[in-house]
């Protein structure tokens, strides 16, 4: 018969709704893990702050794991909104030229591009560089503080499924390199007079950066709502697909698909597919786009400069060649790799992708994974030359004397970088290790 369960151990203190403990603390059992570039199924080390748990096969890093990451990203996230406040109401640059003086802030670079009829790359720039930074700092701020208080706040779960969605498009810190460019720029025809704006701007933009960087995942969802058991008979150290299961891409967990391949992470809410479906379909098409939209981006001028009752009109090419002729060999390397070599190389590099992915079972995977890593991670600073002609436009309003209005490639350059980093986004790495079984298995939904 067994023993009267004692009255203190029955009845146990309630728990709080929230463990702030990392996850290696509170379970026993083993976490697994497929990797989101190659499918391969692990298990994940415990492990200690400051460590990083990297994919055995294609060296992909699937958990980093941080000291008091919610202390940590809550602090960094309240430091930069307050900076980026600071930045938005001082002065962000002044300007003056033969007695003409003129002064900017940081918003007046997308607002003035709507008075030359710009307003798409206007709303673009407000996007990547205010609005969205800020929607994901408060989003940091909302979860962190639920899970400090140890109750989430309402809406936690669809707003960490977010983050993950808004960061490829904050672009902050590519922001303030094109206006840098810009100032090299004009620094030989005009007095620059950096404002409280410009240095509070830089401070957010490492702050901004450093919180991105600070945001354990892993934790964030083990602390949110725990971690349900992989399913019954998941096998490591093989690829996922063949055993009917997938990670979700937003929380990580190992979930089982319908025999569609499709499914719901169970943890997140997260649509789930075993491949992202028509994968390579959308990537060509996105690049034929891309493509075309990159003629016009070539063809028609991004800025046209007027001093002195003369227009001159300058293309993306002609810039770089302009900048060499004044001397400023390192500015016009800045513009060469960001507008041209990086927009172009990103074309050729995924073009080839999606043509060597259904034929060429494992050849270089890892060199094409890694080629695939650099196109995801360097597509957004091709945005430099739009925030350059989006600061100059802005900054240099000085009237009769000399003005600098926006041009049709502006809109068009600004297609092709959204285009191409869309279409790295909708390419699905797991094609390149893909099995020629496994490809059969696909070819009805992928
Ligand atoms: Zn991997
Ligand atoms: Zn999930």
């Amino acid at each position: 018969m067994p023993r009267p369960i004692p009255p203190h151990i029955a009845m146990p203190r309630p728990a709080p709704l929230v463990d702030r403990t990392p996850p290696e603390a509170r379970h026993s059992r083993r976490r697994l893990r497929a990797c989101h570039h190659c499918d391969w199924v692990m298990a994940l080390p415990p492990l200690n702050s400051g460590e990083q748990a990297n994919c055995p096969r294609c060296g992909h890093a699937e958990v980093r794991r941080h000291r008091y990451p919610a202390q940590r990203s809550m602090a960094l996230a309240l430091a930069s909104l307050i900076t980026l406040l600071v930045a938005v109401l001082h002065p962000f640059l002044g300007f003056s030229v033969q007695g003409v003086s003129n002064h900017i802030e940081l918003t007046q670079s997308a607002t003035q591009l709507l008075g030359f009829h710009e307003p798409v790359v206007a709303i673009a720039v407000l996007l990547t560089i205010m609005v969205l930074p800020s929607l994901y700092l408060l989003s940091v701020i909302w979860l962190q503080a639920g899970l400090l208080w140890g109750r989430p706040l309402p809406l936690s779960r669809g707003i960490a499924r977010s983050l993950a969605h808004l960061e490829p498009w904050m672009m902050a810190d590519v922001f303030l390199v094109g206006t840098l460019v810009s100032l090299i720029k004009i620094a030989g025809l005009a007095d620059i007079d950096l404002g409280a704006g410009f240095w509070a701007f830089g401070v957010f933009v490492v702050l901004l950066v450093a919180t991105s960087q600070s945001l354990d995942r892993d934790w964030l969802w083990f602390a949110l709502a725990g971690e349900p058991a992989a399913p019954d008979a998941t096998r490591t150290g093989e690829t996922a697909f063949p055993q009917g299961l997938t990670s979700c891409h937003t929380c990580g967990l190992i979930n089982r698909l319908d025999s569609q391949g499709k499914g719901r992470c169970r943890r997140c809410g997260e649509h789930l597919h075993s491949r992202r479906p028509m994968s390579l379909q959308r990537t060509w098409a996105l690049l034929a786009a891309a493509a075309i939209l990159y003629i016009p981006a070539n063809v028609y001028p991004i800025m046209t400069t007027t001093s002195f009752g003369r227009a001159d009109p300058s293309t993306i090419i002609g810039g770089v060649f302009k900048l060499i002729e004044t001397g400023s060999w390192p500015v016009a390397v800045v513009i060469l790799v960001a507008s041209v070599l990086v927009p172009l190389g990103k074309l050729v590099v995924l073009a080839w992708l999606c043509l060597v992915a259904p034929r060429a079972h494992q050849f270089n995977a890892l060199t094409r994974t890694r080629l695939y890593r650099l196109t995801e991670f360097i597509g957004r600073w091709s945005m430099v030359d739009i925030f350059v002609v989006a600061v100059l436009v802005a900054l240099i309003r000085a009237g009769q004397l000399m003005s600098i209005t926006p041009g049709p490639a502006a809109l068009a350059f600004g297609a092709v970088v959204v285009i191409t980093m869309l279409a790295a986004m909708s390419f699905d790495p797991r094609l390149i290790w893909d099995t020629p079984v496994e490809q059969q298995h696909k070819q009805g939904s992928v």
